[in-house]
């Protein structure tokens, strides 16, 4: 198979042409846009705002669903549009991209209104006032998407901002633009159905990294960026030179621990479903399996036959379970990872070398932790195993990593998997399960470590794209005309604070009072 260059040129100059990863075939072109045009469309958005962040929470969740309808009515379209673009294999297309965002999109329709309703504060040392928290829309988004989930990524992301009250500008990766470019042309329609939306309040902007780069400094009041740590971190300066907010989902090396008393058939679907999905090119893809050595060889065996029933072939495929990989670049990543892995004295057994762009699912077992591929995100279809001793020595490898998106434990006693799970330094762990908690849109998705700052879905992911602005009022003992620790001070009043923190605080009045309560 010959290497197709997805894009070409460089800078703000020439276009994007887009072919298809596993034909080859044109699939459309998309300009890139200058720093002048991302402000314009920056400006748009602003003006759009202003009608859209007045209406109510409930308004814009009964007008935004004008677009799920439009969505779930042309799912199948799109998924084809995902799956030419991306080179996934359509049923992923489908099940990855837009059904979660059909799902995240009813999900907020309901709970946004109570979510972002205002909050009352407990008051302790001031109780005689009142406080709450009320949200108040950011203004104009910045989003920056990934080519790994073109749709579900950036347009969910563009969606929270707008229950939120935002309008956004959305720069998606320039090795898969066109579906952004679909969604925004459905956007379009639903507008045209529902007065109360705007076009301007959703816009593409397409180029390369200087687009992207143009975005954060373009005047917009927040960025959501998915993508690579060494992208991200630029992302990080160019906000904090501005002081605005940003929340970053970057990369991961993902591991997995798995006990002697497993399923051992439920684990090895897991793994295998977690590892090559998307050919690996997933931030939450298993990397590197921790596994207790009683089991080690029958996992990995088990692995190693279920791959063999995996078909690979063309994404439009319905019955394709590993289409081609999306990214040339990369190739080269995996293939570098793979030879280290080999020259190491890895034992390689399933996959190898690519054809083209299709490169085939990679097991390594007889791995060290420490090795490249337990310690650098490949993307790609390889998977290590690594045989430990015990536990404490799986869980110290598997947070022995600048990372932490995602962790995965796979244990016989679910509660002994949860206590595992608690120890593990990742955004998120699941037990007995798999990579697809980004589908669940009331759970934070966020990574620690070099993996992120801030959450995306959940109520705090939504609260997050607001100003949460604090109001406090004078509720009670109307006729003080002035506050105690206000002018004048004396050294009456003095003494007067002085007995107060010794009695309040010293020993008595607060700690019989908890005592009194049970606290
Ligand atoms: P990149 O970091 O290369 O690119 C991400 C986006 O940033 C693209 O739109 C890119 O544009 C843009 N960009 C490039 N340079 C700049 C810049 N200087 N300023 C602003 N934006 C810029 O990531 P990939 O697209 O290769 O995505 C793969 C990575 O994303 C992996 O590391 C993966 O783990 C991570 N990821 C994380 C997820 C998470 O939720 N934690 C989910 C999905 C992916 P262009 O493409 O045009 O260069």
């Amino acid at each position: 198979m010959v290497a197709l260059a997805q894009t070409s040129g460089d800078g703000f100059v020439d276009k994007l042409v887009i072919h298809s990863p596993s034909s080859g075939e044109l699939l459309g072109e998309a300009p890139v846009q200058s720093a002048d045009d991302v402000k314009a469309a920056v400006a748009r958005a602003r003006k759009a705002q202003v009608a859209w962040g007045a209406l109510s929470v409930k308004e814009r969740c009964s007008a935004l669903r004008a677009f799920r309808h439009k969505v779930a009515q042309n799912a199948e379209e799109l998924a084809r549009a995902v799956s030419s673009e991306n080179g996934k294999p359509v049923q992923e297309a489908l099940t990855h991209d837009i059904l979660p965002f059909c799902d995240l999109m009813a999900y907020f329709e309901t709970r946004a209104p109570r979510i972002l309703a205002p909050q009352s504060i407990s008051l302790h040392l001031m109780m005689q006032r009142r406080s709450y928290l009320h949200c108040v829309p950011r203004g104009v988004l910045g989003i920056i998407g990934p080519w790994n989930f073109p749709f579900s990524i950036p347009v969910g992301d563009a969606i929270m901002a707008l229950f939120a009250g935002n309008a956004t500008v959305i720069k998606p990766s320039e090795v898969t633009p066109l579906i952004a470019l679909k969604a925004k042309a459905l956007w379009d329609e639903a507008c045209k159905n529902e007065p109360r939306l705007h076009p301007d309040l959703i816009q593409i902007v397409t180029g390369r990294g200087l687009t992207g780069a143009a975005l954060c400094t373009a005047g917009v009041d927040q960025v959501m960026f998915t993508g690579s740590v060494p992208t991200g971190r630029k992302v990080a300066v160019a906000c904090a030179e501005q002081l605005i907010p940003c929340v970053l989902e970057l990369g991961g090396i993902n591991p997995a621990i798995v006990t002697a008393d497993t399923d051992l058939e439920r684990t090895a679907h897991a793994i295998l479903w977690g590892a090559f999905a998307n050919s690996g090119q997933v931030c939450a893809s298993i990397s590197r399996v921790y596994v207790e050595r009683s089991i080690a060889e029958a996992l990995t065996n088990r692995v190693v036959d279920l791959v063999a029933t995996l078909q690979q072939g063309d994404p439009l495929d319905p019955d394709t379970e590993l289409g081609a990989m999306t990214f040339m670049p990369q190739i080269a990543i995996g293939q570098a990872v793979m030879a280290d892995t080999l020259a190491q004295g890895g034992r390689l057994r399933c996959g190898g070398e690519p054809n083209g762009r299709y490169f085939p699912p990679t097991i390594f077992d007889n791995v060290q932790h420490g090795w490249q591929i337990t310690q650098d995100e490949s993307f790609s279809p390889l998977l290590a195993f690594i045989a430990v001793d015990d536990v404490e020595t799986a869980i110290r490898f598997a947070n022995d990593s600048d990372k932490g998106l995602m962790a995965y434990v796979f244990a016989g006693d679910e509660e002994q998997g949860a206590r595992i799970a608690e120890r593990l330094e990742a955004g998120t762990t699941m037990v007995n399960n798999a990579v697809d908690s980004h589908g669940a849109a009331g759970t934070p998705w966020q990574g620690m470590k070099q993996s992120g700052l801030g959450q995306v879905h959940s109520a705090q992911g939504l609260r997050d794209l607001c100003q949460v602005r604090h109001v406090q009022t004078r509720s009670w003992l109307p006729w003080m005309s002035k506050e105690l620790w206000w002018y004048p001070y004396s050294p009456r009043i003095y003494g007067a604070f002085v007995t107060a923190v010794k009695t309040l605080w010293g020993g008595g009045v607060v700690d019989r009072a908890a005592r009194l309560i049970g606290k």
